[in-house]
């Protein structure tokens, strides 16, 4: 299959990337580029600079001094939310553009673009919502507690210069996610798109300036972990890292700001269950489960249910339906309007996932079907058919290890209890999905997941709610008024009266 990319790329526009400093678009001082090859075929598609610690520098004092001298922090909220709203509305304007360099990022399909979390309408959305709290989300004013009268107040200040570094797999929903927030409580930003889905970030931020942003409070960095991320992490004049990534990452960026105290919010991975009761509509469950392994982002995506713990009674239902799914994703050309489901990222992940598949198989669990690379006109590109392990045990590294690929594991339960020690039993908590017909039972069981989101009987991400991990999953949450409040210190001011 040949994606004509350089068609395409006409098409939509695309160019190849520079780095943004200062409001000034330039090439890396380190001189070295990336060149980024299409999922779907290898395909070059464009190169961008891979930007080095003096680039990193340059753009993180840039940042510092729109937030030390500029009008951005102070400017007046009214103002501050009109821009972001403007921004919001010319994203919905620019979505069918950015969707076409998405397809050519990372693959994921035009089809899919439209209808998921991810989107640019929810990206907009995000803006929008995260605008709302910058005349809202004040301090507070506090009575004296232990006599003496004083008058004291609190006061939400911009934390200051913010690193958002952003994964390729939803790469317009994390953007707004991290600047909504980071640019409505007032900071200034330094932003590292992922190598793996560069040109449609560069292009939103494009529309930033055009929307009235000032220049030097978004500052674009392009490149890998080592140097760009590196430089960006450990750079003292950084006040908070915003990151969404890998757990392993995301430990380093822990490790990297204890020497400066940075603040650090963290988006990381999951391995979330979906518990499937014996009164529930297991039909719906499984191809819930396996609709959110396969379509799309082909279960590249954090909070996808790829652990299914599902009753005996209703676990022949459960497989036969996720069958269904599996037999009906299409892949191919992100192009064509009916493919529905994107290859997997690069290679390197195409052999963790094809690792993973064969380590199953070895501990024993049963393949029902899919986890093989797929063939013919599919060949060159980084596509795994889609795989449903049943009769897994928990502690396989197939239900343990975030596969980040079309797998689905089935792991039989006999009562409620058992289902939920299993599906705590994780070093991660980013999602979970609760099947019951019985509201009682919903409420109950939810409450003792260990998980930042539950879903009930069906799961959606939207930007007003806060989202985020237990455990290992991460730090903190996104959306909703704690993201804004994330990008904020607290001040005390007290006056003896
Ligand atoms: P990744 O951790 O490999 O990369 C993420 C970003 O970090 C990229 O921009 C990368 O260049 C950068 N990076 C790599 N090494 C770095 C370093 N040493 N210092 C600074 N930056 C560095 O992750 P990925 O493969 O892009 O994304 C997949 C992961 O993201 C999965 O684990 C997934 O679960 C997670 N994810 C989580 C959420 C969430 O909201 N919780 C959402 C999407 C993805």
């Amino acid at each position: 299959m040949s994606l004509t990319v350089q068609q395409h790329r006409g098409n939509v526009g695309l160019r190849n990337g520079s780095l943004l400093v200062d409001g000034e678009w330039r090439q890396a001082r380190s001189g070295e580029t990336w060149t980024h090859l299409h999922p779907a075929t290898q395909e070059e598609v464009g190169e961008f600079p891979v930007a080095g610690a003096e680039d990193v520098d340059e753009a993180v004092r840039a940042a510092r001094r729109a937030f030390d001298e500029g009008e951005w922090p102070t400017m007046p909220a009214g103002r501050r939310a009109k821009l972001l709203h403007r921004y919001a509305e010319s994203l919905r304007e620019h979505a069918d553009e950015l969707r076409g360099l998405q397809a050519l990022d990372n693959g994921v399909p035009l089809s899919f673009g439209t209808v998921y979390a991810g989107s640019v309408d929810v990206a907009a959305d995000a803006f929008d919502h995260h605008a709302g709290w910058i005349d809202k989300a004040g301090g507070e004013t506090l009575p004296p507690y232990q006599g003496g009268d004083h008058l004291a107040m609190t006061l939400r200040e911009p934390i200051g210069v913010v690193a958002a570094i952003l994964p390729w797999n939803a790469p317009f929903l994390l953007f707004a996610q991290k600047l909504g927030p980071a640019l409505a409580a007032g900071c200034t930003v330094v932003l590292k798109p992922s190598e793996y889905a560069t040109f449609a970030v560069l292009r939103m931020v494009e529309l930033l300036a055009d929307a009235g942003i000032p220049d030097g409070v978004v500052n674009v960095v392009t490149g890998t972990g080592e140097p760009t991320g590196e430089a960006l992490i450990t750079h003292r004049m950084v006040d908070k890292v915003s990151f969404t990534g890998s757990r392993e990452v995301g430990r380093r960026i822990v490790e990297a700001s204890a020497p400066t105290m940075k603040r650090v919010s963290l988006e990381l991975g999951g391995k979330s269950p979906a518990l499937v009761f014996p009164d529930s509509d297991a039909g719906l469950a499984g191809m819930t489960a396996m609709g959110m392994v396969t379509l799309g982002l082909s279960g590249q995506a954090c909070v996808a249910h790829t652990r299914a713990l599902v009753h005996r009674d209703v676990y022949d239902e459960f497989i036969g339906a996720a069958e269904m799914i599996a037999a009906s994703v299409t892949y191919g050309d992100p192009f064509d309007p009916g493919v529905l489901a994107s290859p997997l990222i690069n290679e390197r992940q195409l052999k963790r996932v094809l690792d993973l598949v064969e380590r199953g198989k070895q501990e024993g669990a049963r393949l029902v079907t899919g986890g093989e690379r797929a063939d013919g006109d599919l060949s060159a590109g980084n596509f795994v058919t889609p795989a449903i392990f049943a009769d897994v045990d928990n502690s396989m590294n197939i239900a343990q290890q975030e596969v980040f690929g079309p797998v689905l594991s089935v792991v039989p339960f006999t009562d409620e209890d058992e289902a939920i020690r299993l599906a705590n039993d994780t070093e991660y908590g980013l999602g979970a999905g609760v099947f019951t017909a019985d509201a009682q039972r919903a409420f109950r069981v939810s409450r003792k997941l260990r998980a930042g989101t539950v879903g009930i009987n069906g799961f959606q991400v939207e930007p007003h709610l806060p989202f985020g991990g237990y455990k290992q999953s991460g730090l903190g949450r996104e959306g909703g008024r704690s993201a804004y409040e994330a990008y904020t210190e607290l001040k005390t001011v007290l006056m003896p009266l």
